[in-house]
């Protein structure tokens, strides 16, 4: 790696993690309270400098990660409103049809006191999230990480604002566009959906009682979720061209277009957010470590919106190599050896393979008009609907909890 000439300062870390999204930051809040005080933890992102932006965005928390959070006491620490998800209905019609036939209805988790989800809004997070990690003892640099270069027994970071830190191991958890995957040499396998989901919060008149409902319409999937008080989120997919439209109509007409959609079941509705589009794509790294590297979040993998799972993913990444790392690291061994992280990528590639190419079936499988695909997946639906054994299967998979489940995803301290 070629030296800055005023490169100036020069910090020793256990782990240097880039990336502050939820994904850095659950994996710094977990390594601080396993390893402190002895163990340190760094985290670079050049968005550390400034407040998480209010920008409307929810996400759907599963229970294992919903466990992760409460173990590291962030969950606790969540300032707004938490909306439980207490039933979810799955429809297969077209745009028209007046009346949406209910194919597949989950109104209970793997322990049936627990909701299926909870709606939580990421800024939130973020916020929960930074304060449990200083608390913690993590050190934070607001600045990106320029480039690395990974030696035997460490691994030298360079920042964007001169810092080199000596680690023994960089994470990467920089995001789908992952610049430190890109500078490893690891490639990867993606392609475009050539769709983008629309996200806007909605107000209507009556309320939604925690449930959540997934229309699949012949454009992709509809996915109304609720949010505290008597308002809902959308992700509604599209083709590119026609969410570009459809998010540049005035307020009256995309009213209009989202009314036919949403219908009115919940009374009279109103948007209560700028709808934004956000291209939807499909990238999964070949390796999940590299030399004195490891990817978490989406910069191991990028899955489809569907069945709001990316985030989730990434928190399942977490837990998996929080633990390989403190079991390591307790036992005076180097976390940044090829051992742990061989531990950690065998631990997560299955799930992961398995999750992303389950969401990209059904949003192929979804996305179309075809009336011999309408009625297999229509069977498909009833089916697993009348199997009380594969409804569970599949809660329980959505939860996090299939396979050798990571102990901060069951609730336990690492
Ligand atoms: C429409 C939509 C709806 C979704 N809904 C859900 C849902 O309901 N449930 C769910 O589980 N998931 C959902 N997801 C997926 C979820 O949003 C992502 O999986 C998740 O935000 C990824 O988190 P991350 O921390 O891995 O990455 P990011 O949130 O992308 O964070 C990456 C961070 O890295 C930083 N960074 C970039 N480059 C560098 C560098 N060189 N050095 C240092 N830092 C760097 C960035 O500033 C950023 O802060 C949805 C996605 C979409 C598009």
């Amino acid at each position: 790696m070629a030296q800055k000439p005023s490169q100036n300062f020069q910090q020793n870390s256990d782990v240097t993690i880039a990336g502050a999204g939820v994904a850095g930051l659950a994996l710094a809040a977990a390594l601080g309270h396993a390893l402190k005080p002895n163990f340190r933890v760094t985290v670079c992102d050049a968005a550390l400098s400034r407040e998480p932006a209010a920008d409307d965005r929810v996400s759907a928390i599963a229970t294992g990660a919903r466990r992760l959070l409460e173990t590291l006491g962030v969950w606790q620490r969540l300032k707004g409103p938490v909306q439980p998800i207490r039933e979810m209905v799955i429809t297969d019609s077209r745009l028209d049809d007046v009346v949406r036939p209910v194919f597949l209805a989950f109104e209970k988790n793997e322990d049936p006191n627990e909701p299926i989800a909870h709606m939580v809004e990421n800024r939130d997070l973020l916020v929960a999230l930074r304060t449990s990690a200083q608390e913690s003892g993590v050190v934070f640099e607001a600045s990106a990480i320029e480039g690395f270069e990974s030696g035997i027994e460490s691994v030298e970071v360079l920042l964007a604002n001169d810092t080199a830190l000596n680690s023994r191991l960089l994470v990467a958890a920089d995001g789908g566009r992952s610049k430190l995957r890109a500078q490893a040499g690891i490639k990867t396998v993606s392609w475009d959906y050539k769709q983008s989901g629309i996200v806007a919060t909605i107000g209507h008149a009556r309320d939604h009682e925690g449930r959540a409902e997934e229309h699949f319409l012949p454009a992709g999937p509809f996915a109304i979720l609720p949010l505290a008080g008597k308002r809902s989120s959308i992700v509604w997919t599209e083709s590119i061209e026609e969410a570009a439209r459809l998010v540049a109509l005035p307020p009256a007409d995309f009213h209009t277009e989202l009314e036919r959609r949403f219908g009115l079941k919940l009374g009279e509705i109103e948007v209560l957010s700028k709808p934004k589009a956000f291209p939807l794509g499909f990238t999964i790294a070949r390796k999940f470590a590299g030399d004195r590297l490891a990817l978490i979040g989406d910069a191991a993998h990028v899955i489809h919106p569907i069945a709001g799972q990316g985030l989730n993913l990434g928190i399942r990444d977490v837990a998996a190599l929080a633990e390989c790392i403190a079991d390591t690291a307790r036992l005076g061994l180097d976390p940044g050896a090829p051992e742990a992280l061989s531990r950690y990528e065998r631990w997560r590639r299955f799930d992961t393979l398995g999750m992303s190419f389950a969401t990209d079936g059904l949003n192929r499988l979804f996305s179309n008009n075809s009336g011999a695909l309408k009625v297999l997946r229509d069977v498909g639906m009833g089916l697993v609907d009348r199997m009380p054994p594969l409804k569970e299967f599949f809660v329980k998979e959505a939860a996090g909890l299939t396979g050798e489940v990571p102990k901060l995803l069951r609730g336990e301290a690492l």
